[in-house]
């Protein structure tokens, strides 16, 4: 049988290397460093804590080539995407070693009751990450970096499916001259999770995946009355009202859907066209979605490359045969890919309705929902009919009516006439079941700290 922790190609279904779970004495042994190296770096100058995080980020530039390739070969993601991960982990990493330590300054509160106030933000402890396949080296450093600045240790726990990038990662900041045991990888099984979150010494957990990982680790974490945070599922809306270059419009829209092979929590999932433009922009869609080539990610010439792996390529062809099998229409795409691996076509469907998985269910990869609304308030009534609540995108030529729609979604982020992406400094987060809390920024650092009042007469 293949260990849980594994490299499988997914452009091959090869499996190429496994890794042993860890034993519950190592992962005893990992909280006890964990716990005794918060003790020392808690104390740590904040601008001391921040400069192993520059460094790291150096590294990261320095071995772009590498660190890219493990991407490509545990998740099948193509090469340029796979760089542009590494790069976008590196910016993360140097945003907080500069702005970290301003983002921690202590806080003057001006008290009605007279007297005065501060509030500082100390570090509480060490903090457990679970970590998904999807982005490897991002979804890590939006946790670390700011938490290793904000004088927290990390406990990282990623999915099975990388490994190999997760030991990369944490020889990059081991490389990066962190103290040792800041950062730790662990191999645990779902049970050694539940066993590291009830530890009184673990102050907090952070998930980013489904929402039944979300439940199982936010669950432990209430239970011992500890904080999570939570970076679960999407089903972005990409409203267009309207558009003097719809082909433009259109192109976002694809690179909105397919990034990443489309297995982005961020994707733009459910596109929302204005009855006006919705013929024309089905077909333009339909035309720019059936022009990717499938093949080797590691090939300069490959566009599509294959989900992260056989399971997935399974679970998403059977919501689309369901909607298939309900009377959606199938504009391209609907099928396998003919060839090895994990490959499914681009695909376009309409008239999806409420009785297909379709309309509901997260689709983690490259399928596209269009939807025709008459108006305005159509689109934000279906925008807003979903159970997840993470991103979005208006498109109009009136910047102040997209700004006025933007408000109306329900949803922790809007982009206006852009799909919707990700900064260091810019808050990341959704609402309802997309997840609790948010990363990166401001908000970022202040989640896994005691915001401490010190009050003076
Ligand atoms: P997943 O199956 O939930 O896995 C995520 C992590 O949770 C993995 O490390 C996994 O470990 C672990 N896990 C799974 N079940 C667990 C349990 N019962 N207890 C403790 N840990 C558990 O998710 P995925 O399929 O890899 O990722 C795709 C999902 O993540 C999508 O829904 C996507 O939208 C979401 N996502 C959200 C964001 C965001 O920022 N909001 C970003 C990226 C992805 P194993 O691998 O060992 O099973």
């Amino acid at each position: 049988m293949t260990a849980k922790f594994n490299t499988t190609n997914p452009a091959t279904g090869e499996v190429l290397k496994e890794f042993p779970t860890a034993s519950d004495e190592e992962i005893s042994a990992v909280i006890d460093a964990s716990d005794a190296a918060f003790q020392t770096w808690r104390t740590t100058d904040v601008r001391e804590r921040s400069s192993p995080l520059a460094r790291a980020a150096d590294l990261m530039d320095e071995r772009r080539w590498d660190l890219a390739e493990l991407l490509t070969l545990e998740m099948g993601k193509l090469r340029a995407e796979a760089e542009a991960e590494v790069e976008l982990a590196a910016r993360i990493l140097r945003y907080y070693s500069e702005e970290g330590p301003l983002l921690l300054s202590d806080e003057v509160l001006a008290p009605s009751s007279g007297g005065s106030a501060v509030m500082k933000y100390e570090p509480i402890g060490p903090i457990l990450g679970v970590m998904p396949w999807n982005f490897p080296y991002y979804q890590v450093v939006r946790l670390a970096a700011p938490n290793l600045v904000a004088g927290n240790t990390i406990i990282l726990k990623h999915a099975s499916n990388c490994p190999q990038s997760a030991l990369a990662f944490e020889q990059v900041m081991n490389d990066a001259q962190l103290p040792s045991d800041c950062y730790r990888n662990v191999f645990a099984d779902n049970d050694q999770i539940q066993t590291i979150i009830a530890d009184e010494r673990v102050r907090g957990a952070s998930l980013t995946g489904s929402e039944g990982a979300g439940a199982a680790v936010a669950g432990a974490a209430g239970h011992n009355l500890k904080k999570s945070i939570l970076e679960l599922g999407g089903s972005d809306p990409f409203i267009v009202l309207d558009s003097a270059d719809l082909d433009a419009t259109v192109t976002a829209a694809v690179k909105g859907r397919m990034t990443n092979s489309g297995q982005s929590c961020i994707a733009s999932k459910r596109l929302i066209v204005l009855e006006e433009h919705y013929r024309e922009f089905v077909d333009l869609l339909t035309a720019k979605m059936s022009q990717f080539v499938a093949g080797d990610p590691r090939d300069s010439a490959t566009t599509m490359a294959p989900l992260s792996s056989e399971q997935a390529a399974q679970d998403l062809m059977e919501q689309v045969q369901d909607a298939i099998d309900h009377g959606a229409e199938v504009h391209t795409g609907g099928h396998r890919v003919d060839r090895p691996g994990a490959f499914v076509e681009p695909t376009v469907l309409t008239g999806v309705t409420e009785q297909m998985r379709a309309y509901s269910e997260e689709l983690f990869g490259p399928v596209a929902v269009v939807y025709s609304v008459a108006d305005e308030d159509e689109a934000v009534a279906l925008a807003n009919d979903s159970s997840f609540g993470l991103g979005g995108t208006v498109v109009s030529d009136d910047i102040e009516k997209a700004q006025r729609v933007a408000d109306r979604i329900d949803t922790g982020m809007v982009w206006i006439n852009q799909a919707t992406w990700t900064e260091p400094d810019l808050p990341f987060g959704g609402t309802k079941r997309s997840g609790v809390g948010r990363e990166l920024g401001a908000e970022g650092i202040r989640e896994f700290v005691n915001k401490k009042l010190i009050r003076t007469p």
